[in-house]
């Protein structure tokens, strides 16, 4: 084994968080004596997975706050590249069948708090018809910001007709869109590389306090030790292993989600649909056969009965692709993360039919393909890694200088930029935003609030 690497700071994981990490402390704060290690190619795990998405909508203004400095931060790279990071803002369209939506609204008042950025709109009968501002495929340059609701059949099929008849409640949330997740941190890697950052392609086995940090890798060309002033705890699904090694427990946990993307080759799927969920609660079509099939196994009964909503779609790749995106975290059991995360026991295989049908209810152009898929499509998911109300851990850990940017949960994407930047500000101890205290461990020192966050009917899990 070699001894004797010495770095100012050590970062384990090159997910977007490490790296998001990297960059804000090489090009903000100067840092150069940065290593980044992880066992696998940059972006390769959990964030090879996401949808790729990004909004602003969050039943509290903590992760509302949050979310809108990563957008700002991200639209602030899209300025410098031409757009490399190819965003979009079309928004999310957030579908009822409700008459009376006064809870939704009111939640949406709660989670934006009293911003005029944020402004929520009600949009009702044919005199607001004119006040409502499409969404634009040019981009998020000129797209507004707020929130609209469209009340009522007339309104919605006007705009949006490839949704179901029976949604007459929409509510379009405009500070949301998508981005390349994997052009965005590619771009982040390159201008840490080119500040002096260096990677490693190791695993971290052992990681031992003296002062600083003694960290123990091993990779292709064997072990070495590595000393560090400063550890960050970037390893996504494998974070509270990490925080173990230094004696700490986390409470986060690993659950598996899914996603499909398929050739729409019926074009179901209009080029220019804002990402789009289902919030009702939905019977999935089956036949009768189907029925008995799903009914006789206890592993699928389930599937026969009322799910709840949230299934969602968006069409991938733009105006000339014919991919679309389907999504839907509905798995609740916990699981201990693997290397090999298709080897999970959350995988269903059954997901791309049941997505596929529960999507159709909003969009029911999609029907034609049930018992059907697409010859040309993926089915892939990975670990939503979250604390059981649903905010991330930024911040230093709790011992002397390490510190931790992981439990990003289905938001890691759109949160990175901030989660970054955040966490590169704690260590180079610099003025800190707002919401700063709430998003670090330290939060658990406050029982009845982090209780009380735990216990919200929505934690914003999409
Ligand atoms: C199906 C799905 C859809 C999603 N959709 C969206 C979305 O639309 N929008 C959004 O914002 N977010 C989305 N997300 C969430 C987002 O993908 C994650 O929050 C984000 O990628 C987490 O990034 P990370 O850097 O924390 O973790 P990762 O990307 O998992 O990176 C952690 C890295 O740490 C490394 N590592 C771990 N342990 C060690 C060790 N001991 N030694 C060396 N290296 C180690 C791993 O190899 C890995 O590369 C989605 C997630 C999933 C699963």
């Amino acid at each position: 084994m070699s001894v004797g690497r010495g770095v100012d700071i050590l970062i384990v994981g090159a997910g977007l968080a490490g790296i998001a990490t990297a960059y804000y402390l090489s090009r903000k704060h100067r840092r150069r004596s940065i290593l980044l290690v992880d066992a696998r190619p940059p972006m390769s795990f959990t964030s090879a997975q996401s949808g790729d998405n990004y909004r602003n909508w969050w039943p509290h203004p903590t992760m509302t706050a949050f979310t809108n400095h990563s957008i700002e931060l991200m639209q602030a790279i899209a300025s410098e590249t031409s757009n490399v990071i190819e965003m979009t803002r079309r928004g999310y369209l957030l579908a009822t069948r409700l008459e009376v939506v006064d809870n939704l609204v009111e939640s949406l008042h709660t989670g934006y708090g009293d911003s005029p950025a944020d402004a929520i709109r009600l949009h009702q009968g044919a005199s607001s018809a004119s006040s409502y501002i499409p969404p634009d495929s040019d981009g998020w340059v000129t797209a507004p910001s707020g929130v609209d609701v469209l009340c009522g059949r007339r309104l919605i099929s006007r705009w949006f007709p490839a949704l179901s008849e029976q949604v007459v409640n929409l509510v379009h949330v405009r500070r949301a869109g998508d981005i390349s997740g994997y052009q965005l941190g590619r771009f982040m890697l390159e201008v840490f590389r080119d500040a002096g950052g260096s990677r490693l392609m190791a695993s971290v086995r052992a990681v031992e306090a003296n002062g600083g940090y003694r960290v123990d890798v091993e990779g292709n060309s064997g072990a070495e030790v590595i000393e560090a002033d400063v550890l960050v705890n970037a390893a996504g699904p494998f974070t509270a292993e990490i925080a173990a090694m230094l004696g700490i427990a986390l409470p986060v946990e690993n659950i598996y989600q899914q996603k499909i993307l398929f050739e729409d080759v019926l074009d179901a799927v209009p080029r220019d649909l804002p990402f789009s969920i289902d919030l009702d609660p939905v019977r999935l079509g089956w036949t009768e056969e189907e029925r008995t099939l799903l009914s006789e196994d206890p592993d699928t009964v389930w599937l026969i009965g009322q799910l709840s909503g949230g299934a969602h779609c968006r069409p991938d790749g733009g105006s000339t692709s014919r991919w679309v995106k389907l999504g839907w975290a509905f798995n609740r059991n916990v699981s201990t993360p693997l290397q090999e995360p298709a080897n999970d026991p959350g995988v269903l295989t059954e997901f791309p039919e049941i997505v596929m049908r529960a999507v159709s209810n909003l969009v029911p152009a999609l029907r034609p393909y049930a018992g059907r898929m697409p010859s040309r499509f993926s089915h892939y998911g990975g670990y939503y890694t979250s604390t059981p109300e649903n905010w991330p851990l930024i911040g230093p850990l709790g011992v002397d200088g390490a510190f931790i940017v992981g439990a990003l949960s289905g938001f890691g994407t759109m949160s990175a930029c901030a989660a970054g930047a955040l966490c590169a500000d704690w260590i180079a101890g610099a003025e800190l935003p707002g919401y700063a205290r709430q998003l670090s461990p330290a939060r658990y020192d406050y029982e009845a609030f982090v209780a009380e966050l735990a216990a919200a009917p929505s934690k914003g899990v999409l």
